[in-house]
């Protein structure tokens, strides 16, 4: 319980945009899933394009086929955003800068995705 409260704000962003966007929401062990045609059109402008995007105990996708395939990765970052709550979004994009700013993947490279791949290399 303490872990959705931590996590409550971003899972707030999440379910406002999938809102906003008029996504289809299921909720799939206990994290809210989102999709639609105006969600996917909004994941593919992202700097990195992505099949979905976690924000808390929320997952916007693509399509339901593209949250169900990259489901075991996006629940890594579930755990993630529930260790490192509000500071999740600052401390991803701090690696990211960092890494780029030496010269490396900002998305590969970065620690959060890496434990991510672990589970799944997409
Ligand atoms: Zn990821």
């Amino acid at each position: 319980m303490a872990a959705y409260l931590w996590a409550s704000p971003n899972t707030c962003i999440g379910i406002a945009l999938g809102l906003v966007l008029g996504g289809n929401f299921r909720i799939v062990g206990g994290v809210v899933e989102v999709h639609g045609p105006r969600i996917s059109k909004v994941l593919k402008r992202l700097w990195v394009p992505a099949a979905a995007i976690t924000l808390g105990h929320s997952v916007l996708g693509q399509s339901a086929h593209w949250l169900h395939r990259t489901r075991r990765h996006e629940r890594v970052h579930v755990s993630q955003y529930e260790r490192w709550g509000p500071l999740f979004i600052p401390a991803y994009v701090i690696a990211s800068a960092v890494l780029f700013a030496v010269g490396k993947d900002g998305y590969r490279a970065n620690p959060f995705e890496i434990e991510a791949f672990q589970v799944d290399d997409l």
